[in-house]
């Protein structure tokens, strides 16, 4: 049985009721969590507010610091046990729950490194003036993520906000928490103040929402579906509460005739299918230069169906998804490409040892979707890569373009100036030439624009998302 972690303690939720945890590879119950209440929100917010006034704003930068690193250095020691909490949680493969925690690591270890280093302006004004600006933290921010990489969502978004001098209230996802609980307790064990990270488990339209409403929460920083992102905005609107929306994505991998396809093909492949295709930046459209089209279908079908899905703990090219709705999801999407006659190029394969019981998809290669099909438009938070071909690059960048998202483009072409042209065309919070997600890097600034949200997490930038300026004049 698991507890919400408030105050540096283990906490029953006031509610008496519990949510199961299932484990993805073979859809079995293993765990429960507390099925939380407006109430345990507003014990956690007294607690976070608690830690601000009294102990956490009191601390030089340079000790949060200090904090921080213990904590990179803690999670350090704990990355197996911590990945395989996510493996089992999430279903994820072995490769990609290590590489989750490395990365939660790294971010508290970059975070560690801004603590100090975020600092205002004097600026030039009229005579008989100093202009300073201060930036100065929120307070009590709350941090809503979802299933798909909760150490790392937790890593980009509680590591810069607890940088930037604000303590945190993190509601996870019901689907996947309990990488989060153990964190908290090695926060405290490293000497995090009680109240500077409290967790409370439970449903999004019950926890979330109290979250969301609740008059102590000074920022919201909010990863998950758009739909979700709108209410979350609506909410916040109300008494005016900063949000940053890190939504969803329908990403595109365009390629053109003159690039190095050897270089572009594998990673074709990984953003798609990489943690089942359940990634925000997840490249789901593969637009492709018409001259090289079959050819690079062909080579690309050929892997494709050489992809092999299975349990998590076995470490396959694929793990399952989430839970059962979203396995349907993507199966209604599949028969819907089926209805409008989309041809189907290549699927990987389910090996025998993967229960009838966990939640698999094999990764699918779909050609020619048009443009305006729902597999062309909607996440569908799976391994299905919609192509399409384009005759030349004003074509590819209305492809590109052509969807209510973006979050990340993928540009392979060797010319220079082509390059840039559509860094500067495609309309994306990302662009990546010749290369996808340029290793994750927890330096990069990350976020959307349009319907994939706004603000940013990551880089410094995100610590002027989790700071308010303010400007002090002096009249000598
Ligand atoms: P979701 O929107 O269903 O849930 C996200 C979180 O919001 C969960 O903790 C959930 O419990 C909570 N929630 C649900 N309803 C709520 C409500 N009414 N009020 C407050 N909170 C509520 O998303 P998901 O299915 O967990 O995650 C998948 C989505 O997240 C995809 O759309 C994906 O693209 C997006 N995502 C975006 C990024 C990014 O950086 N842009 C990263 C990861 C995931």
């Amino acid at each position: 049985m698991q507890y919400h972690f408030i105050g540096n303690e283990a906490h029953r939720s006031t509610s008496g009721q519990h949510i199961p945890v299932i484990d993805p590879s073979d859809g079995q119950v293993f765990d429960q969590i507390q099925r939380g209440t407006a109430d345990d929100i507003a014990a956690a917010v007294d607690s976070s507010r608690h830690c601000y006034e009294t102990v956490w704003s009191k601390l030089s930068a340079a000790e949060r610091g200090r904090l921080l690193m213990r904590l990179s250095n803690k999670i350090a020691e704990h990355t197996e046990e911590l990945a395989l909490i996510e493996q089992r949680d999430c279903g994820k493969p072995t490769k990609q729950a290590r590489a989750d925690a490395l990365a939660l690591v790294r971010y508290f270890e970059y975070y560690a490194g801004a603590c100090d280093k975020l600092h205002g302006e004097t600026l030039p004004y009229l005579d008989g003036y100093s202009v300073l600006t201060w930036r100065e933290a929120h307070g009590v921010t709350g941090h809503i993520i979802p299933w798909n990489y909760p150490m790392q969502i937790f890593g980009r978004s509680v590591g810069g906000a607890l940088a930037a001098g604000n303590v945190c209230v993190v509601k996870p996802s019901e689907d996947a928490c309990l990488s989060l609980l153990r964190v908290a307790e090695l926060a405290r064990s490293v000497g995090f103040p009680a109240g500077a990270i409290n967790i409370v488990t439970g449903f999004g339209h019950e926890v979330g929402d109290a979250l969301a409403r609740h008059p102590g929460i000074d920022h919201i920083s909010f990863t998950g579906s758009p739909t979700v992102g709108t209410i979350i905005q609506q909410v916040a609107a109300q008494r005016h509460c900063p949000v940053t929306l890190e939504l969803g994505g329908k990403s595109p991998q365009i390629i053109f005739a003159d690039a190095d396809l050897d270089a572009a093909l594998p990673m074709v492949i990984n953003a798609i299918v990489q943690n089942a295709g359940q990634t925000c930046s997840a490249g789901s459209r593969l637009l492709v230069e018409h001259s090289i089209y079959d050819a690079l279908l062909a080579r690309l079908g050929e892997s494709f169906s050489n992809l092999r899905v299975g349990p998590a703990a076995m470490d396959l090219d694929v793990g399952p998804l989430i839970r059962a709705s979203q396995q349907q999801r993507v199966w209604d999407f599949l028969s819907d490409a089926q209805v409008a006659n989309i041809a189907m190029v290549a699927q990987g394969q389910i090996v025998d040892e993967a229960p009838e019981t966990g939640f698999y998809q094999a990764p699918t290669l779909l050609r020619d979707v048009p443009v305006h099909h729902r597999l062309a438009q909607e996440e569908v938070f799976g391994p299905v890569l919609a192509s399409m071909s384009f005759r030349n690059e004003d074509e590819a960048v209305e492809l590109a373009n052509a969807t209510k998202f973006g979050l990340v483009a993928g540009v392979w072409t060797r010319d220079g100036a082509r390059q840039l042209r559509m860094a500067r065309r495609v309309k994306s919070g990302q662009v990546f030439i010749n290369n996808y997600g340029a290793g994750g890097g927890v330096e990069l600034p990350f976020g959307g624009v349009k319907s994939s949200g706004y603000g940013r997490e990551k880089g410094f930038e995100a610590l002027y998302g989790f700071t308010t300026l303010k400007t002090v004049a002096i009249k000598h």
